[in-house]
């Protein structure tokens, strides 16, 4: 099975990703997760993608469909996938569907996590991440249990602010989701495999409704 999880940042992607790849036994894609390991690695991928990513603007297609060709060609071809986070222009859709065609596979679904843009800003200017694992929690929604440390047994890690989750970069990332991103629901509604979600609500009842919409 391939997946695509699309929809604003901030509209809970990761939150619903991390709950599918273990009841549907998926392997989980996200690019923004893989930029910011390669932002940290310092690899050559990383310091061309860390000032478009902390501004909030796209990192270049060509970047991030290398990234996942790379990818799809280490899983393989039998290989379950949930992208999250990409494709997030037409051209990448478009190389994501010529790459899938190449080892005859194709998208099975698209979820699209429909949120109005004053919850968007909400859930991301409060939300802080770990700088060990990367889990991510709320300073009103899902505050940890110690202030500024990592629920996580054995974590423990610092968490802090995105640079990107910052007021002037948020808004730059919904804007690069209206102007690059937002098209892809009418592609993908073209090609009969949307299922909408209503996403302003808690993630409990988010769940219950992507499960329905894939038939799990
Ligand atoms: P995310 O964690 O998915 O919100 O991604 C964080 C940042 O990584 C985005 O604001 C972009 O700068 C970059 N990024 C992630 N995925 C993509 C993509 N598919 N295309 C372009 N840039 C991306």
């Amino acid at each position: 099975m391939k997946l695509v999880l699309l929809g604003p940042p901030g509209a809970g992607k990761g939150t619903q990703a991390a709950r599918l790849i273990k009841d549907a036994e998926l392997m989980h894609l996200s690019t923004g997760d893989m930029l910011r390991q390669a932002v940290k690695d310092g690899t050559e991928t990383g310091i061309k993608a860390k000032s478009y990513m902390d501004s909030g603007a796209l990192v270049p297609d060509g970047v991030v469909i290398g990234i996942i060709e790379d990818r799809l060609k280490t899983d393989g071809p039998t290989a379950s996938h949930l992208f999250d986070g990409f494709p997030r222009t037409v051209p990448q859709a478009e190389a994501l569907e010529e790459m899938l065609a190449r080892i005859g596979s194709n998208l099975d679904k698209v979820v699209y996590f429909d949120v109005p843009e004053d919850v968007v800003v909400e859930r991301l200017s409060g939300r802080r991440t770990c700088r060990q694992c990367g889990a991510n929690y709320h300073v009103k929604f899902v505050p940890p249990k110690v202030e500024g440390k990592c629920d996580n047994s054995g974590c423990d890690g610092e968490l802090y602010q995105r640079e990107d989750d910052r007021p002037e970069s948020v808004i730059n990332r919904l804007e690069a989701y209206i102007a690059q991103t937002s098209s892809l629901i009418d592609f993908y509604e073209k090609k009969g495999i949307l299922c909408k979600i209503e996403a302003a609500k808690e993630p409990e009842a988010i769940y219950e409704d992507v499960k329905a919409a894939l038939g799990m």
